[in-house]
């Protein structure tokens, strides 16, 4: 024999020794002809016991599959050591050719695998089990590569996005950021807060859905994906349906404004209340710092009305409340004027951008405008319908000012009004009125 092929045929037992490997030659019988050391400690029977007897003493021989294989074949099956222990090995066999191209015995290769078999059948369960997750998880599961192309998702992801199927979906969207966000620059703030962390991206957004104008609202989860060496091989994503949780927020919302718009109104005459006065007061305040315009406060009080009460009763004099607010609504005209219910028996309007002038017109339209009402008031001495009485403060609001300033001039203007035999009207004036401020 050829020097070099007995070193070869002699290095390749050595490794078949090492890689414990337990390597045996049968005739056509299946009688044992050879049997390496690597057989004897799988199966327990030394070179002695086994030479001559059938292989099936340890092997569980399938004549027919071996004898009919004309090249090496793979069966795993079960080994039988000599103390009659079955485990799991696996067990190559190559037919022996001859010179005349005819088969002569058979070459076997065992290997034990019944150590690996308890993580490879653990190891299938899991596949088992993330294959059921990701079947049937009511969230979408999907895969996104460099590229921009879906190449996988569950069929949860498919309906979200309203497709079929999830083979329509991986050959179909190609561009994940114009073909899955409904808003494009929400696609833009995705794929940067994608790559900005290493960590799970959280992002809220709208999904297209295919073929039509319409959107589901999803939380979405992404994460980079790596390939082994390191390098960037698309993200993982995951998407939850939210359409419950955004459409009772919105509801929320709805109930929360209608909330308060209703707390800014004034329940018995329906026009805005003081807590809307005192924001809008405030707020007008400021611009009119910052504009350097004059502003306008009118208040105004019914005259004799604890007697309208005593003589027609409460019922009554809540009646004459809603119509007199009513007035005194229409009686203002711009869209950036507001009335509001002061107190009790107390109105105010505020007039922006409105200066003396102005505001006297628009006092003395209130004030005609009641009388005009002809809501009788026997017990009044000035009038014989119910009257009221007005007080303008105007100025042009200054810097470190407070609101408070221009309401003490009103209702000190009105205090004059009243003194002066009430169904009147009153500008602040500090000469007689005293100053509006410490
Ligand atoms: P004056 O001309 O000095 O303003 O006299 P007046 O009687 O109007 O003033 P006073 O402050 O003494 O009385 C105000 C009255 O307004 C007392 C109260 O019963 C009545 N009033 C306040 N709020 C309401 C309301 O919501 N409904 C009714 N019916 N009356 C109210
Ligand atoms: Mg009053
Ligand atoms: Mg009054």
């Amino acid at each position: 024999m050829d020097i070099k092929l007995f070193d070869r045929i002699l290095a390749l037992g050595n490794l078949i020794g090492q890689a414990r490997l337990g390597y045996m030659e049968t005739n056509l019988d299946f009688q044992v002809t050879s049997w390496n050391t690597g057989a004897a400690q799988i199966f327990g029977y030394s070179e002695d016991d086994i030479i001559g007897c059938r292989l099936d003493m340890c092997i569980p021989i399938n004549k027919e599959e071996i004898t009919c294989a004309r090249q090496a074949v793979v069966i795993s099956d079960g080994g039988i050591t000599k103390k009659t222990k079955s485990f799991t090995c696996e067990i190559f066999y190559s037919p022996i050719v001859n010179q005349q191209n005819k088969t002569c015995g058979h070459a076997i290769l065992a290997k034990d695998i019944s150590e690996q078999m308890p993580y490879q059948n653990k190891l299938q369960q899991q596949i088992v089990h993330l294959e059921d997750i990701y079947r049937y998880a009511p969230i979408g599961i999907f895969h996104v590569n460099p590229e921009g192309s879906i190449t996988e998702a569950n069929s949860e992801f498919a309906w979200m996005l309203g497709y079929e199927s999830t083979d329509m979906i991986v050959n179909q969207i190609t561009d994940f950021a114009t073909q899955v966000f409904f808003d494009p620059h929400r696609a833009e703030e995705f794929m940067t807060s994608l790559f900005e962390t290493e960590k799970v991206a959280k992002f809220r957004c709208r999904l297209k859905r295919k073929g039509t104008l319409s959107y589901m609202w999803a939380l979405c989860f992404a994460k980079i994906s790596y390939t082994k060496s390191g390098s960037i091989n698309g993200f993982n994503g995951y998407a939850v349906d939210i359409r419950d949780t955004v459409k009772a927020e919105q509801n929320f919302k709805k109930a929360n404004e209608k909330l308060t718009a209703l707390s800014v109104m004034d329940g018995l005459t329906q026009i805005p209340n003081r807590r809307k006065f005192d924001e809008c007061l405030g707020n007008e305040w400021n611009r009119h710092i910052r504009e350097k315009k004059a502003l306008s406060l009118i208040l105004c009080d019914l005259d004799f009305f604890k007697n309208f009460n005593d003589t027609y009763g409460h019922q009554a004099g809540d009646d004459c409340l809603k119509k007199v607010a009513a007035a005194i609504d229409k009686s203002v005209c711009r869209s950036s004027d507001v009335v509001t219910r002061y107190g009790g028996e107390e109105f105010s309007a505020i007039l922006p951008g409105t200066g003396r002038q102005g505001a006297e017109l628009i006092a003395e339209r209130i004030r005609t405008a009641i009388q005009n009402l002809h809501i009788a008031h026997k017990t009044s001495t000035v009038s014989k319908f119910v009257s009221l009485s007005l007080g303008i403060g105007t100025c042009i609001p200054e810097q470190g000012s407070s609101s408070d300033m221009i309401i003490t001039m009103s209702d000190k203007a009105l205090y004059r009004s009243k003194a002066n035999g009430r169904n009147q009207h009153c500008v602040y004036d500090p000469a007689r009125d005293g100053p509006a401020s410490e």
